[in-house]
């Protein structure tokens, strides 16, 4: 099989070609690639913590943070330096390399990034990697967080162009991309997927993936989210999508964006062992944990580490100068109220 070639100019008739394959066929191919650019049984391991949770005016229709839907979720303010420094440091005690901090606003305030620079330089000061997603940002904004250190940061697409306004009335599809340009023009990295099983089809799955790849630079990480309908916002009630459907998107997504890390985000602990399984073999390698990381007994994380010793998976470890090793584990309890679908500005991603 040819060596993959990173491109930026698929079309929408090649991606959907790359979907309507037979699936073994599918499969064979995407792993082939996969192995090409990773170690297929090193699984990055990530989690993140919610510092400023709901109370969002955004309309996201799958999202429990927006305040206009009734879904029980308590807006929580902005956290202070001290309490997420506190976690940091029990992050990086727990052998963690990088710490991701979420907060479901639309576009931070000014004075909010202010807030979160410091932050952001505090958790910096540790010796972590950092990563964040705040929503929108300007290009002043990107550049500050930058100076502060922060490393990278997640936007997400959520769906195709076309199927955009039927989910969020409230922003427009470029208002995304325009962030990710500012965030690649401040020369952070970028972390930038979607949300599947919201109704779309899957033509439409294919121009989320056809979007992602042809940005200017793939972004380092693709979270791949399966949408978690939360009782009280309008995709409850949407029909499920075939757990072998969104094995072909991991698929596809691993054939355009060979290097990239494809991450299993929201939805992860509605699958079975089974299908994990099969989005590893597909191209997946980056998940994240749906609840705290670090409490031992924890049956989610409990279920996880079983799932890796049965796959004969490992934690993919990150080599420093000094030849410190680290698990690459994002310290983290996402709180119970995030929204949990990766929106690119709240608490998962
Ligand atoms: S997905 Fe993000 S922007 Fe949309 S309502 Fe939720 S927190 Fe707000």
């Amino acid at each position: 099989m040819a060596e993959a070639v990173i491109r930026h100019d698929w079309t929408r008739d090649e991606v959907s070609a790359l979907f309507a394959l037979p699936f073994n066929e599918l499969m064979y191919r995407a792993h082939s690639v996969h192995r090409e650019h990773h170690d297929p049984n090193a699984v990055q391991v990530s989690t993140l913590l919610s510092i400023k949770t709901g109370g969002c005016p955004e309309d996201c229709a799958y999202c429990p943070q927006a305040a206009r839907y009734d879904t029980g979720v308590q807006a929580q303010k902005l956290m202070s330096v001290d309490a997420v420094l506190e976690r940091a440091k029990a992050a990086k005690a727990a052998g963690a390399s990088r710490f991701c901090m979420g907060a479901a606003w639309r576009s931070p305030k000014d004075r909010d990034v202010v807030k979160v620079a410091e932050i952001v330089s505090a958790v910096k000061g540790l010796g972590l990697e950092t990563c964040a997603t705040l929503g929108m940002l300007s290009d002043t904004q990107a550049q500050s967080l930058k100076a502060a250190g922060l490393d990278y940061y997640n936007h997400n697409l959520d769906t195709a162009p076309e199927f955009y306004g039927e989910v969020i009335h409230t922003r427009q599809y470029q208002d995304r991309l325009d962030t990710l340009e500012h965030v690649r023009a401040a020369g952070m990295k970028t972390c930038c997927g979607g949300i599947v099983g919201m109704g779309e089809s899957r033509d439409q799955r294919a121009g989320l993936l056809q979007t992602l790849a042809n940005l200017p630079e793939h972004p380092q990480s693709v979270p791949i989210n399966q949408l978690v309908q939360v009782e009280g916002t309008p995709l409850a009630g949407t029909e499920a999508l075939d757990p072998f459907e969104f094995v072909r998107t991991i698929a596809v997504a691993r054939l355009l964006m060979p290097a990239s890390m494809v991450r299993l985000s929201a939805g992860r602990q509605q699958m079975d062992d089974a299908v994990q399984a099969l989005c590893f073999f597909a191209g997946a390698n980056s998940i994240f944990y749906g609840e705290k990381l670090l409490t031992t007994g924890n049956p989610d994380v409990e279920q996880d580490r079983a799932l890796f010793r049965r796959l004969d998976l490992h934690p993919l470890e990150i080599v420093e100068a000094d030849n410190t090793v680290h698990a690459d584990i994002l310290e983290n309890e996402t709180a119970s109220a995030s929204c949990g679908q990766g929106c690119g500005c709240s608490a998962a991603a």
